[in-house]
């Protein structure tokens, strides 16, 4: 049974799982805490990371209906993220683990988004057994990065952000709209009623044929249309209208270049995570352009978007499976880690203890 614990920005979070079923998953949000500055603030996140930690713990042992005594394995995000966030979860792990005298996995935390997409049902599991090699999109408020998973546990990065990440666009966008933070769902919903055709802007680096993307000149391209036009914010009609144009210029080149890269890479199957793919256009246009180019689409389960400690767990399963050692007792946080270097081929998987199709996908 594994403890898994995930504090790398803004969300506190604890999961169990069992045999590749989340049995429970419980997410402290800060949200409320932050909003009054607009954005995340690392000092008041990592206090509430300490606040909440222990009493999240509790409540998903308590809603798994386990207790601490049966937990065989603690795993935690390591990396990358805000550094003294990071340290609150990883640290509490430490302890745990070294008390109960079971080992302790660090984990990636990009590398849990990558297989997110595959926790599906109720109660949700790992449906691994469907896996196939896929380009994964990963959007989220701090990074934006395409990834080819070639294979269970092995992935090669094709492209991220040359510099704001796509969840950081939507929030500095929305900021420029003077809308509630976090600015990304809000302007969403706005658009939904807004129409996308009714200002062109910029989507940057759709027709080069690498795999990076830039958002920052979009945001820059409506700081100066919102000079040149300040009276359409008092419109209601026209702010709808800016939000649903806004994000059909930042959805545009997400799906367009990760359905581009599937064909290059000759894979038949298109995933996405991360906080962004919430966003409802980008997952009706990812629907429609994947059926139009014959490729099958997991978009990670809203629950499953944003942080959590279930893919922390999922994925911590799986590594311990295909035979990653414990991460040693003095290792430390990493706030940089490159996904990259996760790519690390595991011996085959021993026979499971009845997990579900462990380490065969
Ligand atoms: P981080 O790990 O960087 O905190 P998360 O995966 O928690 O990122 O996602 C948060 C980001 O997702 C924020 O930038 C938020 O605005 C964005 N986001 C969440 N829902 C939506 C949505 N419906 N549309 C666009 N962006 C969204
Ligand atoms: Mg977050």
């Amino acid at each position: 049974m594994i403890l898994a614990l995930e504090t790398s920005c803004d969300e506190t979070s604890a999961a169990v799982v069992i045999q590749g079923t989340v049995r429970s998953n419980v997410v402290a949000s800060q949200i409320r805490v932050h909003s009054e500055y607009g954005g995340v603030v690392p000092e008041l996140a990592t206090r509430e990371h300490l606040r909440n930690i222990l009493p999240v713990v509790r409540s998903a042992l308590d809603q798994a209906g386990v207790t601490l005594s049966q937990v065989s394995l603690v795993a935690a995000t390591r990396g990358p993220g805000l550094p003294a966030a990071l340290l609150a979860g990883y640290t509490t792990a430490q302890a745990v683990a070294y008390a109960l005298n079971v080992p302790l996995l660090g984990i990636h935390h990009h590398e849990a988004h990558l297989y997110s997409p595959w926790i599906i049902g109720k109660p949700p599991r790992a449906a691994f057994e469907q896996f196939e090699p896929n380009i994964s999109l990963i959007v989220s408020g701090g990074h934006t990065l395409l990834v080819h998973v070639t294979g269970g546990l092995r992935h090669r990065v094709l492209g991220s952000t040359l510099d704001d990440a796509a969840g950081e666009c939507f929030d500095k966008v929305a900021k420029l709209l003077a809308l509630p933070y976090p600015g990304g769902p809000v302007l969403d919903e706005l658009a939904e009623s807004g129409n996308a055709a009714a200002f062109d802007f910029p989507r940057s680096l759709l027709h080069e044929s690498h795999d990076d993307f830039s958002f920052s000149g979009l945001k820059t391209s409506v700081r100066y249309f919102l000079l040149k036009r300040p009276e359409l914010l008092e419109d209601s009609k026209s702010l709808r209208d800016i939000c649903a144009s806004v994000r059909a210029a930042i959805v545009d080149v997400l799906v367009r270049k990760t359905v581009r890269a599937a064909r290059r890479m000759a894979v038949s199957c298109v995933t996405a995570s991360g906080g962004v793919s919430c966003n409802r256009a980008l997952r009706r246009q990812f629907a429609e352009e994947c059926s139009r180019a014959g490729l099958r689409l997991h978009l990670a389960d809203p629950v499953f978007c944003t942080d959590n400690a279930a893919m922390v767990g999922i994925l911590a399963e799986q590594k311990w499976l295909a035979g990653e050692p414990p991460t040693p007792w003095d290792a430390e946080t990493r706030p940089g880690w490159p996904l990259e270097e996760e790519s690390t081929p595991l011996k085959a998987p021993a026979a499971s203890s009845g997990s579900s199709k462990s380490g065969t996908y």
